[in-house]
């Protein structure tokens, strides 16, 4: 069956066509600026990319701008809107209200909607999606995946912050992590390669991308996770800080003058390694600034690495030990500079790295060397095709 996955934020949305029986991708592409000026992006497999500028006011005009060029004359990858036979919705934030993908029906998605004060800027864009694909595809079954699911099996000790319990009992202010779908895709996909049981693996999954977070799977379920109530928390990401002590906040919105609103625009969009190098929130940027020995490039990186290291020791801890650590996402698929630095704090776990295999970028490979205690996989993550199979389980025949 073709199942259509749309991952839909407040401004754009990017969409594929996935074959399930396959897993080939038909189409894929973005919709950019929406409620401005609109831009549209298409890729039938094997061919180019075809940009279209045009007004795309709404979500539905996006989306039904999207389904014309699925089955475009000419350039479309399918011959009637009829070959859509799901659709698999990214959704960020399920709260403890969802541990798997649902099917999206009324109840459901009022569920969604109560979620919306833990994510007010995603969850929101995420049903906009929903309800126009429900508008424009009526007879079409939709699915939701969420970000938050996989890691619902966290024990209490691992999700509760160390604050006044009535808080989480009033609020539900908790660990939830994200990036679930990578994590549990990542992992699966880890005990294949190394032909063991999921179910008897410890493994750490790092996904570095400008959003990053790290996550522990033991015996095939999320133990911990360094996302937090929102993506703000655990590592230093493109421009998030990662952990910061909250008494910072307060000082730092004395010392600017500045309220709450501000520190957060400060913490969200100002700091992680773009803030620490005043250069850039792309790894490839600070690798090149780096090379030329500028300092805010080297203090990036390493402040970077380091965080991601002391994670890894952490999760190593929360499992008692740990057999595979895999790489996923655009910096962990293609950086062997920031793999080999975080390797280089993991040799008392007996982990070694084959200098040679790191090289590999946006490859599964065994990147660890043939002594090395922990197999070290660099593993590209794939959140769509994750979607889509949930998609097919829960609406296939
Ligand atoms: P997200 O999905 O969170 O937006 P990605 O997983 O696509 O992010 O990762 C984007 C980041 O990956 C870029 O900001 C860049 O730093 C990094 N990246 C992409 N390609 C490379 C590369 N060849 N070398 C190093 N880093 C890279």
């Amino acid at each position: 069956m073709n199942v259509l996955v749309i991952n839909c934020g407040s401004s754009s949305l990017k969409y594929q066509v996935i074959n399930s029986d396959t897993e080939e991708v038909l189409a894929k592409g973005l919709c950019e600026r929406i409620g401005l000026d609109g831009r549209l992006v298409y890729q039938k497999a094997g061919c180019g990319k075809e940009i279209t500028e045009a007004d795309m006011p709404t979500h539905k005009q996006a989306i039904q701008m999207v389904l014309d060029a699925l089955v475009n004359p000419k350039t479309g990858a399918l011959k009637s809107l009829g070959e859509i036979d799901a659709v698999g919705h990214r959704l960020v934030h399920g709260g403890e209200k969802f541990a798997c993908s649902a099917v999206l029906n009324d109840e459901v998605l009022q569920a969604v909607e109560e979620c919306c004060d833990l994510a007010p800027l995603h969850n929101p864009a995420n049903l906009i999606g929903v309800r126009a694909c429900q508008e424009l595809m009526p007879d079409v079954p939709m699915v939701g995946v969420f970000d938050t699911a996989f890691h619902q099996t966290m024990p209490e000790k691992a999700y509760l912050y160390g604050i006044d319990y009535d808080y989480y009992e009033k609020y539900k202010v908790r660990k939830y992590g994200f990036h679930g779908t990578s994590h549990s895709y990542v992992s699966k996909r880890a005990a294949e390669l190394v032909g063991k049981p999921y179910e008897e693996l410890k493994t750490i999954v790092c996904h570095l991308g400008n959003g990053a977070s790290i996550c522990a799977v033991k015996n095939g379920k999320s133990v911990d996770t360094s996302m937090g109530l929102t993506p703000l928390e655990g590592l230093i990401m493109g421009t998030r800080s990662g952990d910061i002590d909250p008494g910072a906040m307060e000082y730092l919105a004395k010392k600017e003058n500045i309220d709450l609103e501000g520190v957060m625009a400060i913490l969200n969009k100002k700091s992680g390694v773009q803030g620490l190098s005043h250069i850039s929130s792309d790894f490839r940027d600070l690798e090149a600034a780096a090379a030329k020995d500028d300092k805010g490039g080297i203090r990036a990186l390493e402040t970077y690495i380091y965080r991601v290291a002391k994670y890894v020791g952490a999760y190593v801890a929360a499992m008692n030990g740990v057999d595979v650590i895999c790489f996923t996402a655009g910096v962990g698929e293609n950086g062997p500079d920031t793999r080999k630095g975080v390797c280089s704090y993991l040799g008392y776990l007996g982990v070694k790295l084959d200098d040679a295999a790191n090289q590999v970028r946006g490859e599964e490979k065994v990147i660890s060397a043939p002594d090395s205690k922990v197999t070290v996989l660099c593993l590209p993550t794939n959140e769509e095709l994750a979607i889509a199979r949930e998609t097919v389980a829960l609406t296939g025949k």
